[in-house]
């Protein structure tokens, strides 16, 4: 229940850790040359380029969080290939040394007086603000959720209160429907919804229980996967697997005391196919962070409305973005948010200089498509949906070498690499491999 709550109330808990930076609830500096919202991936990689960039004592990042989560292991986490304990690390070990925590939620953003005001009341101001507030998962949009979270048999591998849900439902899964959802709104990692799927067909073969199991992929969209190249690969993957696909349905409704999941049949309005289930992977909608909704940095919809080649807020030029919170035309991916740093980076050393930003971001994202506990098809791609691959191979086959890299190596990269400010994606390596041609 009291997980059930946070993911209610989206709040933190945990115990305060001491570490090499500062943190405090009400800080007793007002003023930072440069503040930081959001200590995710995003926030706490610019953290560290911009200590470099500026000093450690000229920078803060407001984050509320005790712990911080490499969220893309939650894929394996929810397979059992890997512990949920494994995913997360204090805050305090992962922010930068000497950079202020403030270690609060940010209530309001006024970029017209350059000040933030959290939720204990304290306003802080700024010279320039990097908004890496995250994208928002909204369970409660789907009636029954987050409730249903608290019967056996459903799971969602997005959020660290639901992930090993999934584990155990897949572990006690008997005989019936194995239904993996992908909602009406756009996600971060658009993988992650049938990554789960492959990985639990892989596991019910492996225990003998395959037979008796009809997997379905029941999604909002109308494709498989948004990039044709690896698309086709995985639509060969489920016919050969004998896996359903139903495209524009959308869940609307979990019946947990029947076993039941309703989903609206999006080319028919008003029509409702209701599918019961032994195991249910839930992805839930997503939106943007309220906090930027609800302020001027917003576009239209409520991303933060930067400017796609350089990360630059559109009106306010002190301003800047990163990650999911953007409206950048790109997957929301952390593989993206390293990518962005450095383009961020180099922005911003232009900018201090009165220098015009020269670097373009062309979008580069990146998922690692999960197809089995030793497989992996990398997909990599940019603003056009342009595969650009990193290897001189057919990223669109699947690969034993993919599986380690997702498993083993990237989890180091985002340590000890991203979070430090020190990997801004693969691009050099990309050249390089590619004989200066890509
Ligand atoms: C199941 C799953 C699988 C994934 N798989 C992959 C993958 O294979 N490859 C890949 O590259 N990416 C993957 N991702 C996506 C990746 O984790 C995200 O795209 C990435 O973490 C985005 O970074 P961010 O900084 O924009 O947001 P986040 O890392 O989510 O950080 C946002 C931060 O803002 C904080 N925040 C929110 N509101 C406030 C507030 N009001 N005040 C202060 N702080 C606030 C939050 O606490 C959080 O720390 C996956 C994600 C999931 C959930």
């Amino acid at each position: 229940m009291a997980a059930l709550r946070g993911l209610r109330q989206c709040r933190s808990t945990g115990i305060a850790m001491s570490h090499f930076h500062t943190s405090s609830c009400v800080s007793a500096k007002q003023h930072y040359k440069m503040l930081v919202l959001g200590g995710g991936s995003g926030g706490i990689a610019m953290g560290a380029r911009m200590k470099r960039m500026m000093g450690a004592e000229n920078v803060a990042i407001v984050e509320p969080s005790e712990m911080h989560y490499y969220q893309p292991i939650w894929t394996l986490v929810g397979a059992g290939a890997k512990t949920a304990a494994s995913s997360g690390r204090p805050t305090a070990t992962v922010m930068p040394s000497g950079v202020k925590w403030v270690k609060s939620k940010v209530q309001e953003i006024n970029p017209d007086t350059n000040t933030v005001r959290t939720d204990d009341g304290t306003e802080i101001s700024y010279e320039y603000l990097i908004v890496a507030l995250g994208i928002q998962l909204h369970y409660e949009k789907i009636k029954g959720l987050p409730e249903a979270f608290e019967h056996p048999k459903v799971g969602s591998n997005y959020s660290i209160q639901t992930v090993e849900k999934t584990w155990k439902a897949l572990q006690n899964f008997k005989e019936g429907n194995a239904i993996f959802s992908f909602p009406n709104t756009p996600v971060k990692c658009a993988g992650a919804p049938q990554k789960i799927m492959y990985l639990s067909d892989a596991y019910l073969r492996k225990t003998g229980k395959r037979a008796k199991a009809n997997i379905m992929y029941n999604t909002s969209l109308p494709v498989l996967f948004g990039i044709k190249k690896y698309a086709d690969s995985l639509w060969d993957i489920v016919k050969r697997r004998d896996l359903q696909v139903n495209l524009r349905h959308n869940l609307i409704e979990v019946r947990a005391d029947k076993c039941e999941a309703v989903f609206e049949d999006l080319d028919k309005p008003g029509e409702t196919k209701v599918f019961e289930y032994e195991m249910l992977h839930v992805t839930p909608p997503m939106g943007p962070n309220p906090v930027i909704k609800g302020s001027r940095l917003a576009d239209g919809i409520g991303w933060l409305d930067v400017n796609k080649d350089n990360l630059q807020h559109k009106t306010y030029p002190n301003v800047f973005g990163i990650g999911d919170c953007t409206n950048l035309p790109t997957a929301k991916t952390a593989a993206a948010v390293a990518a962005q740093s450095a383009i961020l980076n180099r922005t911003i050393s232009r900018i201090l200089k009165n220098e015009k930003p020269d670097k373009k971001y062309d979008g580069y994202t990146s998922c690692p498509l999960v197809t089995s506990y030793n497989t992996v098809i990398l997909a990599e791609f940019d603003y056009n949906g342009q595969p650009l691959e990193t290897f001189p191979i057919n990223q669109a086959k699947e690969r034993r070498i993919m599986y380690h890299m997702k498993a083993d190596l990237m989890p180091h990269l985002y340590w000890h690499g991203l979070l430090r400010g020190l990997w801004g994606g693969p691009g050099p390596y990309r050249k390089l491999l590619h004989l200066g041609m890509k």
